[in-house]
């Protein structure tokens, strides 16, 4: 086979420039002079695009050739952020782009302006997928990211009265210029209807609602390297002639329409939540929906070099990121028994050979249940296949441990007393080859607690994987004054694959000039945050200042609550004349919360009330200032994270599995101020100890306070400052106070007086303004390791055995 290689391929400003205008032509059917933004956008856009088609379309032919074993990524969500700004990098048009933008006298940031980040996941566990797939291109590994493309991604956040509004992400509302549609690979997908037996264990379900899946991709290319991966997404539509055409003529347009409004809102809506669960079937329809394609379509890829179901499991392995993909493990075993007519020992085989499972929490309230009721309705046939593995498993497990009863109700797929429900996560590691959790503590934790039962059953199957983050996006897209900088000082950009290099910097810690380097660049950072935040909230944020960032989903165990109530003690410092200790702060915050989630809304409420309360006060104004930066999202991370100096990770220790954020903070030189609790525990270990700012309780030491029986408000009555600053509190939100005193479920008035203090810590080391440069030199130099690239290096040695795949030229 040959392939045509591009007419696009020259890399000149000149090259660049003569594409765009003729993409504006013959795409958006226009010129220079009357082209609208959308035109001059999509026409840029598209030229950038097409310098990565030439790469992905030798990818695809050399993964045809090599027949190679293929890593299948199931997600429910994707936050891919801005595509605009990482396809000029990754194309290496960066440079040429910009002066042929300049040439046309166009501008390239009103352009990037208008580029949309598809919003298709709520926060770390979606931001994770994202940088895994960018970290298997840029590492040749043979990958496919599979999704859904809903109509509306995570809803855009504004406040009013302090409250958070939510508004409809309509992200394709001038059209997506970075996707491929491919309508003739749709697929069909069943729902409700019974099943009728043919023979043996062998049946056949009859669907009674069938709505087709079509998909489109987006590409995924490789930073550094010719691999070009896809993301594909899938989207619900009704089958051809839907429309009801006699009903319209009759007037009845709502009911013409009806079918094809009832399959498309199958995607229509990116559940906003990722911590709780939601008893919705359309959230079972999308998961079902979501499994059924990415599945077909895996095997009609499977079947385009191979024909035997024993090599199945040789060429494909599928990650499940979380539970909410976990039906294709029931869907699987029904394809191939039901379908391809294997023997049920042969199919479980494979399917669990194939399937791997991520596990990202250990908040009990997070793992997933499906009443079995419901799941029978929906999806009969799938239930009793899961009947039937958890009917195999818990003989397996009775030979084991025989005669214990409760061994089986603990373990068992299903979960009885009161309604049976289905447990996706005992599904999850009965059906997968391997189990991983996020970081050290947390897989550790996971197989300790959580899954217990499980990790006695099957050691072998358990592993950790330590979460990473792409130093592309995350240092080099979003920090280029800093990037710039690294590569002066190592020589290059190797460091962005290899980001174990960031140690060469270590000496630089210690060279005064290079600090001095290092301090502008954060102060200039600082500016471009500060210019963002006085137009986003017209709050004018001192430059100076130490940027003090706590950027993440709202949620109680993550302790916005603490952080606000450090401030308020602050703001009473200050009133007090007490500013011996204090240092200019400003305090950044960013996060949504989930629209029904009225605990973490309501501790928003307050963060906004205190912001107000510091920000007009002209007393404490002068050293305090605290913005919440509406609408945090991709785009956000990367202006504030460069900004950064102390990256707030204070969650209860135990309750967050891993974080990100904390890892692209120490990457940007911000230094923490944690609990040891997720990954804070390794960035402390890599970073060391004197560079990390340690408080609080530890998760034996959070056992040891409940075990006491916890008294919350034996800490109001012993320490003063903290009943000042609830006194405070409670004149704004009673119910907030009130909650502390008697119940207070994340400890955080036992952490509160050792956070205070911390926080006095950070504020005398900043006043050495050399030994917090310093130390924010370390931070970066020492958190290599946190590298997506290593993440997926751990995913390939330890659950994946896959070799990179390098593609010519
Ligand atoms: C990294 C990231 C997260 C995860 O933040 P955590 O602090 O680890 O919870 C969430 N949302 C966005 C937009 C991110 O970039």
């Amino acid at each position: 086979m040959t392939y045509v290689t591009s007419p696009h391929s020259g890399d000149t400003p000149g090259d660049f420039g003569r594409d765009l205008l003729s993409n504006l032509y013959y795409q958006r059917g226009t010129t220079l002079e009357s082209a609208s933004a959308q035109d001059t956008y999509h026409s840029l856009a598209l030229t950038v695009r097409n310098r990565l088609v030439d790469r992905y379309i030798r990818t695809a032919a050399a993964h045809y050739r090599a027949n190679p074993r293929f890593i299948y990524y199931l997600s429910a969500e994707y936050m891919l952020g801005k595509q605009l700004d990482q396809n000029l990098l990754y194309s290496g048009t960066e440079d040429s782009a910009h002066r042929a933008l300049e040439g046309l006298g166009l501008s390239s940031s009103d352009l990037d302006a208008l580029d949309v980040e598809p919003g298709l996941g709520n926060g770390g566990l979606g931001r994770l997928a994202a940088c895994l797939l960018d970290a298997m291109a840029s590492q040749d590994i043979p990958a496919v990211g599979y999704g859904i493309r809903y109509d509306f991604g995570i809803f855009k956040q504004a406040f009013q009265d302090g409250g958070q509004v939510e508004r409809p992400d309509d992200w394709t509302f001038y059209g997506n210029p970075w996707e491929f549609h491919a309508s003739d690979d749709q697929q069909t997908v069943g729902f409700y209807g019974h099943v009728e037996p043919l023979d043996g264990v062998r049946k056949s379900w009859v669907p009674g609602e069938v709505v087709l899946g079509e998909p489109s991709h987006m590409l995924v290319p490789g930073y550094g390297t010719s691999t070009v991966n896809i993301i594909r997404l899938w989207r619900a539509r009704a089958a051809r002639e839907s429309f009801d055409l006699s009903r319209f003529g009759a007037g009845q347009y709502g009911e013409a329409v009806e079918e094809i409004v009832r399959s498309e809102n199958i995607s229509k809506v990116l559940y906003p939540d990722d911590s709780t669960e939601l008893g919705r079937e359309l959230r079972l329809k999308q998961q079902h929906f979501l499994v059924t394609c990415a599945l077909r379509d895996i095997v009609r890829r499977f079947r385009l070099r191979n024909s035997d179901w024993d090599d199945f499991a040789g060429k494909v392995v599928i990650q499940l990121n979380d539970t909410h993909p976990v039906m294709a493990i029931a869907e699987l075993m029904r394809m191939l028994v039901d379908e391809e007519g294997l023997e049920w020992d042969r199919a479980w085989s494979i399917t669990r050979r194939v399937f791997a499972y991520t596990c990202h929490t250990l908040l009990p309230e997070a793992l997933e249940t499906w009443p079995v009721a419901l799941v029978q309705r929906l999806l009969p046939r799938h239930m009793e296949i899961i009947f039937l593995i958890n009917h195999l498993f818990l003989q397996e497990v009775a030979a084991r441990y025989p005669g214990d009863d409760a061994k089986l109700r603990e373990l068992s797929i299903i979960q009885e007393g009161g309604e049976q429900r289905v447990r996706m996560a005992h599904l999850a590691v009965v059906g997968s080859s391997a189990v991983n959790g996020v970081a050290e503590l947390h897989s550790r934790l996971l197989a300790a607690t959580t899954l217990r039962g499980f990790a006695e059953l099957w050691p072998g199957r358990f592993h950790n994987v330590t979460n990473g983050v792409s130093p592309r996006r995350f240092v080099r897209l979003a920090n280029p004054r800093l990037s710039g900088l690294i590569s002066e000082r190592l020589g290059g950009q190797a460091w962005l694959t290899d980001l174990d290099r960031l140690v060469e910097l270590e000496p630089a810690a210690d060279d005064s000039a290079f600090r001095e380097r290092w301090r502008e660049i954060k102060r200039l950072n600082r500016e471009d945050l500060a210019r963002h935040a006085l137009a986003a909230t017209g709050v004018a944020i001192d430059p100076d200042a130490l940027c003090d960032v706590m950027i993440k989903r709202f949620h109680e165990y993550k302790r916005q609550l603490l952080r606000v109530l450090h401030v308020v003690a602050q703001y009473h410092r200050i009133r007090r004349d007490q500013v011996v200790d204090v240092v200019p702060r400003t305090i950044v915050f960013g996060g949504k919360a989930a629209p029904g989630y009225y605990a973490a809304k309501r501790i928003m409420r307050l963060a906004n009330t205190v912001a107000d309360l510091v920000n007009e006060d002209p007393v404490v104004s002068p050293y305090l200032k605290m913005v919440f930066l509406p609408d945090y999202n991709v785009s956000r991370a990367q202006l504030i994270i460069p900004a950064a100096d102390l990256s707030e990770q204070i969650s209860l220790a135990g309750k967050e599995a891993s974080g990100t954020s904390n890892m692209k903070l120490a990457l940007n030189g911000a230094l923490t101020i944690g609990t040891l609790d997720g990954a804070n525990v390794e960035i402390r270990d890599r970073v060391g100890a004197d560079n990390f700012f340690l408080f609080g309780l530890d998760t034996t030491e959070v056992a040891a306070v409940r075990e006491r029986g916890y008294d919350p408000r034996a800490y109001y009555d012993r320490d003063a400052e903290l009943r000042e600053v609830l006194d405070t509190v409670a004149h704004y939100d009673k119910d907030i106070v009130d909650d502390l005193l008697h119940r207070d479920e994340y400890l955080t008035l036992a952490d509160y007086r050792a956070y205070v203090d911390c926080q006095d810590q950070v504020a005398r080391a900043w006043r050495d303004r050399e030994g917090w440069t310093r130390t924010s030199i370390l931070n970066t130099a020492r958190s290599g390791f946190f590298s997506s690239d290593r993440t997926v290096r751990d995913y390939c040695r330890d659950i994946w055995h896959v070799t990179p795949l390098r593609i010519d030229g």
